[in-house]
C-alpha cells in the first residue's frame, strides 16, 4: 500500500500548500481521500484525473470534499470522458459541493455511494471499516486493508475510543491534529492537538504517526515534540509530496 500526501493543512490552505488529501494505492487501484482545497492541482502533477479509481470523503466540510468539484470537471468536460467515478460518503454531505455546477452538468461524472458510518466498504482492492468519530458535523474515520498493511484515518476528530479501535495495530496512524498541545475550549468537542493523538497512536499500538490537518500557523516542530512526548514510534507530518510504502 502506498501512500502520497497532496495537503495536510487544516481549515484552509497556506502559502503553496494545500487541505487533506491523500492518495492511497494498491496493486494499480488509485483511491482518493479527502480531496480538500487546491489538492487536484498536487493529484495533476502525479496522475490523470481520469486515473483516479474511487473517491472517500470522510465528511462534508469543504476543506475535505471541495476540489471533488474541479475533479469531476476535468473528467467529464472532454470528448472521451472516463467511467462515472464512485464517490464514497456520508449520506448528504457532499450535497453543497455537488451542487456548485448547473443541475445535470456533472451528474454523468459520478456514482455516489452514500454509506452509514460503523460498517464496512469494499472499495477496489480495499477492505473498509468506518466508524462515526466526533467532530462538528458527521465524520467518518476509516480503517483501510489491503495486503496485509493497514491504514487508519481519522478525518476530523476529538479524541474518541472509536479512534483507538479504528487504529488498533494499524502500519500507520494518519491523524488529524489541527493543534500541537491546546485545543481551543470552543473546538474540543470537535478537534484534536498533536499531544492527544499521540496519546492514542500509543494507546492503540499504531506503529507509524503522521501528524495532518495542522491549522496554518501551528507549529509543526512543536506539534511533532508534543506527539513525540506521548508516543514512542515513528512520528512524521503529512506535507505535500510525500510518499510512505506501508509494504
Ligand atoms: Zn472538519
Amino acid at each position: 500500500m502506498l501512500l502520497t500526501i497532496l495537503g495536510g493543512c487544516g481549515a484552509w490552505p497556506g502559502a503553496g500548500q494545500a487541505c487533506s488529501g491523500y492518495l492511497v494505492e494498491h496493486d494499480g487501484f488509485r483511491l482518493l481521500v479527502d480531496p480538500g482545497y487546491a489538492t487536484v492541482p498536487r493529484l495533476l502533477e502525479r496522475i490523470t484525473a481520469d486515473q483516479v479509481d474511487a473517491v472517500f470523503i470522510s465528511h462534508g466540510h469543504p476543506d475535505h470534499c471541495a476540489d471533488l468539484n474541479p475533479l469531476l470537471r476535468a473528467r467529464t468536460l472532454r470528448d472521451d470522458p472516463p467511467a462515472p467515478l464512485p464517490v464514497y460518503s456520508l449520506p448528504g454531505a457532499l450535497d453543497a459541493v455537488l451542487a456548485l455546477d448547473r443541475p445535470g452538468m456533472l451528474t454523468d461524472a459520478y456514482v455516489l455511494h452514500e454509506f452509514t458510518a460503523g460498517g464496512s466498504l469494499d472499495i477496489g482492492p480495499f477492505h473498509a471499516r468506518t466508524r462515526l468519530l466526533p467532530h462538528s458535523v458527521p465524520n467518518a474515520g476509516i480503517r483501510l486493508t489491503a495486503g496485509e498493511r493497514v491504514l487508519a484515518y481519522t478525518g476530523d476528530t476529538c479524541p474518541s475510543p472509536d479512534v483507538v479501535d479504528l487504529a488498533r495495530g494499524a502500519d500507520l496512524l494518519l491523524a488529524e491534529a489541527t493543534y500541537a498541545d491546546r485545543v481551543p475550549e470552543d473546538s474540543r468537542r470537535h478537534l484534536s492537538s498533536a499531544r492527544q493523538v499521540g496519546r492514542q497512536a500509543k494507546e492503540a499500538g499504531a506503529r507509524h504517526l503522521l501528524l495532518t490537518h495542522l491549522q496554518p500557523g501551528t507549529d509543526a516542530t512543536a506539534a511533532q515534540a508534543a506527539a513525540e512526548a506521548e508516543y514512542d514510534g515513528e512520528t512524521g507530518i503529512a506535507t505535500s509530496g510525500l510518499t510512505i510504502d506501508l509494504s
